[in-house]
C-alpha cells in the first residue's frame, strides 16, 4: 500500500509557525516514504472560521515548497459522506439524541456517560447526537510517543457526533476523510493526541481502517503554553519563506543547510538527511 500522508489545517487564521511545523513534518514523512502528500481543509465549523484564511493557507504552502499531490479536499463539500456515516452509526443503534446542556452536565461531573441524559427530550429544539461509549480501553502505538491507552468512558464519555446546530464533529469528519483520502499515517501536532482514541473507536464503529499515528511536538511559547492561532501567533511570511522554514526544520531536529538560498534546496537537503525515527519524541518544546 502506498504511503498517504496529509496536512489538515482549519481555516481559523493564516498559516502560523505551529502549523508550518505540522505541514513540514507530514510532508517530510510522506516524501521520505516515497508516498503521496495530501492537503485537507477542515472547514466544517463555520462559527470558528476566519474569512479568507482557507485561501491564504493554501496559497502559502507552495511558497514554502510544500506542493500537494492532489487538489485540496474541502470538508465543507463532504457533508453527504458524513451523512452516510452518521446514518450507519444511527442504524446500528450507536447514536442517541441528547438535549443536555453543558451546565446540566457540569452539575453531574461534566461527562455524559452510558447514554444517560439529564435533560428531557424537547420537541421544540433539535438535539445533538452522541456516540454511546462503552467501558473499554483503546490502545495504540504512536510512532514517536510510544504506547498510548485511554478509557473513553472515563476520559470523554459519550461524545458528540453532530451538534444541535447540525454541524458534524471534527472526530467524525476526520475519520471519514482519512479513509476517503487513503491516509496510511497521520502526522500531526500533539494537541490532537487526545483525539486519537476517539478516532480509533469511531473507525471501529464504522468498520474503517486505522492508520498509523505520529504526533509531532507542539511549538510552545516562551511562557510554556501552546503557540496557536487562537493565541494570536504571528503568521509566517510566504513572501520570505526561508527563515521560518529553517526554523521549522530545526524545531523538528532535521538538518538545515545553512547556505541554501532557495526553498527547494533547503527542502531537498532536509529530505536527503531526514529520518522519521530522529524526530523529537516529546509532546512539545519551546523554540527560541
Ligand atoms: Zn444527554
Amino acid at each position: 500500500m502506498t504511503y498517504h500522508g496529509r496536512f489538515a489545517p482549519s481555516p481559523t487564521g493564516q498559516l502560523h509557525f505551529g502549523s508550518l511545523v505540522a505541514a513540514v513534518g507530514s510532508w517530510l514523512c510522506a516524501r521520505h516514504a516515497g508516498g503521496q502528500w495530501l492537503v485537507r481543509m477542515e472547514d466544517i465549523d463555520p462559527p470558528r472560521e476566519v474569512a479568507g484564511s482557507a485561501a491564504s493557507i493554501l496559497a502559502a504552502l507552495p511558497a514554502f515548497g510544500l506542493v500537494a499531490d492532489a487538489p485540496p479536499l474541502f470538508q465543507s463539500q463532504r457533508i453527504e459522506a458524513y451523512d452516510v456515516a452518521f446514518e450507519q452509526l444511527r442504524a446500528a443503534g450507536q447514536l442517541f439524541p441528547c438535549w443536555c446542556s453543558r451546565s446540566e452536565l457540569a452539575a453531574g461531573g461534566g461527562l455524559h456517560r452510558d447514554g444517560q441524559c439529564v435533560a428531557a427530550a424537547d420537541p421544540d429544539r433539535l438535539p445533538a447526537w452522541r456516540l454511546r461509549v462503552p467501558d473499554i480501553e483503546v490502545a495504540f502505538d504512536d510512532a514517536l510517543l510510544g504506547p498510548q491507552h485511554e478509557n473513553l468512558r472515563e476520559s470523554v464519555g459519550d461524545f458528540v457526533i453532530r451538534r444541535a446546530e447540525g454541524f458534524y464533529s471534527y472526530q467524525l469528519a476526520c475519520v471519514v476523510d482519512d479513509t476517503f483520502q487513503g491516509i496510511t499515517e497521520v502526522v500531526r501536532g500533539s494537541d490532537l493526541l487526545d483525539s486519537t482514541a476517539r478516532q480509533i473507536w469511531l473507525q471501529r464503529c464504522l468498520d474503517l481502517p486505522t492508520p498509523a499515528y505520529r504526533h509531532l511536538p507542539l511549538v510552545m511559547g516562551a511562557d510554556g503554553r501552546k503557540l496557536s492561532k487562537s493565541e494570536q501567533a504571528s503568521p509566517v511570511d510566504p513572501a520570505d519563506p526561508l527563515p521560518a522554514l529553517r526554523q521549522a526544520l530545526a524545531f523538528l531536529s532535521v538538518p538545515v543547510l545553512a547556505t541554501a538560498t532557495e526553498v527547494q534546496d533547503l527542502l531537498a537537503h532536509a529530505l536527503a538527511n531526514f529520518d522519521p525515527a530522529l524526530l523529537p519524541q516529546c509532546s512539545g518544546h519551546s523554540f527560541a
